[in-house]
């Protein structure tokens, strides 16, 4: 950052907002607008429309020959406008260099940990923090511009991605306790090695009083420790100022000082876990006692990272915003949503800010001003601070209530009603604002299947908990991922860190890595035409019989790689599909080495074909013995080591024991225990529903539907439903077999399925057209459905249509 010569203590220089892009103006007269060049247009194309809504002050390069048009205006020259962004901002810094700054960086999670730390801290400190992942050469100065006078901690993430960057970033941020979250191994082109990477990170710590990070990342340890700073680590290594101990999943014991205490981490993937004892370590190092962080830490919540848009009842829009509420955040959702298509006026639903003890009036006066620059039509206020400061709003249409029950009774009774509007709902956690986005979003007008993905990485979690920790875990996604939609599906079991992917063709495979899963993936039913694509892929084809093996041979004939091309093989040991049997063990052997280094054989695995049910048990322990001797015997042919699997979901809760190196979990992550050993441990994945489309009153006599199978013996109230055979609902369960839940209560299948809908009986239930029936999910199983028709839980979950949309969710 060289020095200019600019004196930012001028009149000029007092602005609450620093602009950059001209789309997030909110108040022109309170802006200084910085021309930065942009990949496709300059900064200063947008000068005249930012002076014709008001702005007046705009920082320019030498280029800009135009001044003199603007006669309103005051322009600031110089070389470079966005070193002057950087000063500016480091000079503002320095006006409040009593604040203490926390600064977090690394390769990944700083916004998750920032936002982590945010919420594990803000009962007690008013805390400025970056917005979103404001952590670039621009990002950074924007969240340091935030810092005023009523702070009294700052907690800021920075990110590089050139070397010589983070030198401006420590300059601007003057932080006084570093965080480094970790490094990734992925090659950058920038730096010339990894060390690089962390020794220029590490430059964000330079004048820092203390730096926290995980000792048990060699690297990282090296380079910090051997930092100028003084350090506070944590990790399993011994040396580590803050011991953790892995006792079980969830639960670690902590050693501080001589003293030991349990710590439940309320998340067992790696990255979350990680993240969450960055937070403690953090903790700690502020000098809270652990009864506060672990109470703290078992409240954290995952994060979802963006805003989530919804559509809403009568044509409104919902932008919903739960999980923490501060007023930088809540500029950042204004924001959002002025940047919205939609021309509606513009609601406000806010919850009390929950924020360190600083002058509320002052605080809710800054909401108001911010609604105002940001046009809020309707301000609804909800909690009891919002009410008691009712006086300080004075936007056109503004309502106050006490408590989210209270704003909930008011929109269920009419008194608040919501038409063509761009909703905001932010709250903080504690409101449970999803109460009033539970009323708020658009009912369902066609039949749909609803795949939460919560419930899938609660069910993942399950499975891991009854494997030893270092068991691989492949996921079948076959069959659109037992019908849920696999790229959906593949790309949350990527983030949760899953080892491998199994699916039955080569083409969906490919599809899954156009869609970024790096994810190892074995296909179950290879066409030797495809040996090609799957290993430009990085595909590794199932080998399962001699003609497949020569058809191999051929490929690696005819290819030239140097690298060995990954396969798996299959033995048949009772399943009697796929697979190579003992008969043919000898010759693969062979024919195998002969390959020699040209194939790896990645995975040796086998199928169990009665898994499920403990009349098999001998049959399936031999299935295993004979899998355990051929493997071996591969392996030591062989001489290396090769992936040996042999569970299905079922197989999981049954023979823990035959665990082996990897299981593959299919049925089971959908929610269904095919055992049902375990059910309650597991959560419903699908809910497939829809509506009622049409009720009728039926007369004594009457018939209801096709081959008038529906005979109606006494006056009855029959709904038709939106769905029938060629959505996946079958067609066995017509004339009673089947029934679906309205308003909570069964209704029976009155005739026969048709092809797009049905018709049930509703005599004693409440119930209109356009409400909502669930056909499974929560209170109706997938395993009650496959019993009353005869079939297995598997046929339901597939027979789904592929016509029927699929919407996924997660609460966060
Ligand atoms: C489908 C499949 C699985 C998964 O079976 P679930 O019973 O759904 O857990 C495992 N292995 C193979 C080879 C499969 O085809």
């Amino acid at each position: 950052m060289p020095h200019s010569n600019l004196d930012f203590s001028t009149s000029f220089w007092n602005a609450e907002y620093l602009l950059i892009d001209s789309r997030q103006l909110s108040a022109p007269s309170n802006t200084i607008f910085f021309a930065l060049d942009g990949k496709k247009r300059t900064g200063q194309s947008f000068i005249p429309e930012l002076y014709e809504k008001g702005v007046r002050k705009f920082v320019v390069t030498s280029s800009f020959e135009k001044a003199y048009q603007y006669k309103e205006a005051t322009f600031i020259y110089t070389d470079n406008t966005l070193t002057t962004l950087q000063e500016l901002t480091a000079w503002h810094r320095k006006q409040h260099h009593e604040l203490p700054a926390i600064a977090i960086t690394g390769s990944n999670a700083k916004t998750i940990v920032k936002e982590w730390l945010y919420f594990l801290l803000e009962m007690d400190y008013n805390v400025v923090k970056s917005p979103k992942s404001y952590n670039s050469q621009i990002g950074v100065p924007l969240s340091v511009w935030q810092i005023n006078e009523k702070h009294d901690l700052g907690i800021f993430e920075a990110g590089i991605s050139q070397p010589d960057e983070m030198e401006n970033l420590e300059k601007i941020i003057q932080p006084n306790i570093g965080l480094f979250t970790n490094i990734g191994t992925a090659h950058d082109k920038d730096f010339d090695s990894l060390e690089q990477k962390i020794d220029e990170k590490a430059k964000l710590f330079k004048n820092c009083e203390i730096v926290v990070y995980c000792k048990d990342h060699p690297l990282i340890d090296e380079k910090l420790s051997a930092l100028e700073v003084p350090t506070f680590s944590w990790g399993e290594h011994p040396d580590a100022d803050l011991k953790i101990m892995k006792v079980a999943d969830y639960e670690i014991m902590v050693n501080y000082e001589g003293e030991t205490f349990p710590m439940n981490i309320p998340f067992l993937d790696d990255a979350s876990f990680e993240n969450a004892m960055h937070c403690v370590a953090m903790l700690a190092c502020l000098e809270y006692p652990f009864e506060t962080i672990h109470s703290r830490i078992n409240k954290l919540k995952r994060i979802p990272m963006r805003l989530e848009r919804k559509e809403g009842i009568n044509n409104t829009v919902l932008i919903n915003d739960f999980y923490n509420n501060d007023l930088g955040g809540l500029q950042i959702a204004l924001s959002f949503l002025s940047q919205n298509q939609e021309k509606y006026p513009r609601t406000l639903i806010f919850s009390d800010l929950l924020q360190g003890d600083q002058d509320k009036k002052a605080l809710y006066e800054r909401v108001n001003q911010l609604c105002n620059e940001y046009s809020i039509d309707r301000f609804i206020g909800v909690g009891e601070q919002l009410q008691s400061f009712a006086s300080v709003f004075n936007i056109r249409e503004q309502h106050f209530f006490s408590n989210t029950t209270e704003i909930r009774k008011a929109i269920k009774e009419g008194e608040l009603h919501f038409n063509k509007e761009l909703i905001l709902l932010k709250g903080a956690r504690q409101f449970e604002f999803e109460k009033i986005a539970g009323l708020l979003q658009k009912k369902i007008h066609s039949t749909q299947l609803e795949i939460n993905l919560d419930a899938v990485v609660h069910n993942l979690m399950f499975y891991r908990s009854q494997l030893s920790p270092q068991t691989k875990i492949m996921v079948m996604v076959k069959a659109l991922g037992y019908g849920s939609g696999k790229s959906e599906l593949a790309n949350i079991l990527q983030y949760h860190l899953v080892d491998y992917l199994g699916v039955a063709f080569a083409d969906e495979g490919v599809e899954l890595r156009e869609n970024g899963i790096r994810t190892p993936i074995m296909v179950l039913t290879p066409s030797p035409d495809a040996f090609e694509m799957m290993r430009m892929h990085q595909l590794e084809p199932e080998i399962y019989n001699i003609e497949m093996l020569t058809a191999l041979e051929d490929f690696i004939a005819e290819e030239n790689h140097d690298e060995p091309f990954a396969i798996q093989i299959n033995f048949d040991t009772g399943m009697h599909r796929l697979g190579f049997t003992s008969d043919n063990y000898d010759e693969l052997e062979e024919r195998l080495l002969k390959l020699g280094d040209k194939i790896e054989v990645k995975g040796v695995f086998t199928h169990l074909a009665g898994a499920d049910e403990s009349v098999h048990d001998s049959y399936s322990k031999e299935q295993i013995e004979e899998f355990k001797q051929l493997t071996s015997k591969l392996e030591n042919a062989l001489g290396y080591k090769v992936i040996k699997h042999c569970l299905n979901s079922a197989g999981i809760v049954r023979y823990p024991e035959a665990q082996m190196d990897m299981v593959r979990l299919g049925i089971g992550l959908h929610g269904v225990e095919v055992n049902q050993l375990k059910q309650e441990d597991l959560q419903p994945v699908a809910t497939l529903k829809t509506v009622i489309a049409q009720i009728k009153e039926m007369k004594t006599g009457q018939t209801v539907g096709y081959s008038r199978k529906g005979k109606v013996d006494a006056p009855k109230k029959i709904a038709t439903i939106g769905i029938g055979y060629a959505d996946g609902f079958d067609r066995r369960l017509s004339n009673g077999v089947g029934k679906v839940v309205i308003n909570g209560q069964l209704a029976p299948v009155i005739g026969n399925v048709c092809m797009d809908m049905t018709m049930v009986d509703i005599s004693d239930i409440p119930a209109n057209v356009g409400d909502e029936v669930i056909v499974f999910g929560e209170n109706r199983s997938i395993s009650t459905i496959a019993k009353e028709i005869g079939t297995i839980p598997y046929e339901i979950l597939t027979s789904v249509s592929s016509r029927v949309k699929r919407i996924y969710y997660m609460e966060g």
